[in-house]
């Protein structure tokens, strides 16, 4: 019987998964040797790009906290890696409302540590596919109030659907949902930063069945179409500074930005 086909959670150990591979970065534990073994191909840069993307989270929610937004809508979640976003949010904001999505059921295994709210607050989180925007909309607005900003997150979710696919109508769609006032916060794999490590990380995935396509700084920059950006703009993650400058410059593979809807 092929690996995995006898858990009810689906949770296939017989190829290697995007968020797996991403924990397996982060030094975490939720990952399986067919992960690993993709991890350990990638250039070490990669495990800089994984904490420079996740710090950036980090600073991005918390910002978005102090401005008062209390409503996220995360999609491409990843598995749970302390400090999640809803206790960035939540030490500023403790009633804020957090829905989380992602469309592995490994993330759904460990669904019960994203629901552990603080207090005041609620966190919710439902598998789907951002590749069905209206699905998540619809189960959001039973959480979120929609009359009111929402905060949605992209973070390391978009390298992983392929033009064809059309990431930007995707965007455009789950935007078109949020009232003025309402924030996008993305990141991104860079293709035009580290070219050569960008190419062999996109082929080490390939080779093991995962499909990337990293982007341009413009290709980027149009998710962001019709938006205020926030200072700094969209710059490489660690840049991604809003009230000082990073205290260690550092360079890196991923584009990150913030901005605002009108
Ligand atoms: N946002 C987190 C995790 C990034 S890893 C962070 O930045 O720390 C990318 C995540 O996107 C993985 O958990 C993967 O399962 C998820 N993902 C990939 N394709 C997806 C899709 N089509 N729909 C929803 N989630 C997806």
């Amino acid at each position: 019987m092929p690996a995995g086909r006898s858990n009810p959670l689906q949770i296939d150990t017989s190829k290697a998964h995007p968020a797996r591979v991403y924990d397996w970065l982060l030094g975490g534990k939720d990952n399986y040797p067919v992960d690993e073994a993709v991890g350990e191909k990638l250039p070490s840069e990669a495990r800089d790009g994984a904490r420079q993307n996740r710090q950036f989270m980090h600073r991005a929610a918390a910002w978005l906290a102090g401005q008062g937004v209390d409503q996220f809508l995360d999609i491409g979640t990843g598995i749970p890696t302390e400090p999640n976003l809803h206790q960035i949010v939540q030490s500023v904001v403790p009633a804020a409302r957090i829905v989380y999505t992602d469309n592995d059921p490994i993330v759904l295994r460990h669904a019960e540590t994203l629901l552990i709210s603080g207090p005041g607050g609620v966190t919710d989180y439902i598998q789907a596919d951002v590749r069905s925007p209206g699905k998540i909309i619809e189960h959001a607005r039973t959480v979120l109030d929609f009359g009111r900003p929402v905060a949605l997150s992209l973070i390391a979710l978009l390298h992983f659907i392929p033009d064809e696919q059309e990431p930007l109508a995707i965007v455009g769609e789950l935007l078109s949902a949020l009232p003025p006032g309402s924030y996008l916060v993305l990141s991104h794999a860079a293709s035009d930063r580290y070219a050569e490590l960008a190419a062999q990380v996109t082929a080490e995935y390939a080779r093991a069945g995962i499909r990337l396509g990293f982007r341009t700084r413009d290709e980027v920059a149009r998710f962001f179409d019709g938006l205020d950006m926030v200072e700094p703009g969209l710059v490489t993650a660690p840049e991604w500074f809003r009230t000082a400058p990073a205290p260690v410059p550092e360079d890196s593979g991923i584009y990150a930005g913030v901005a605002r809807l009108r």
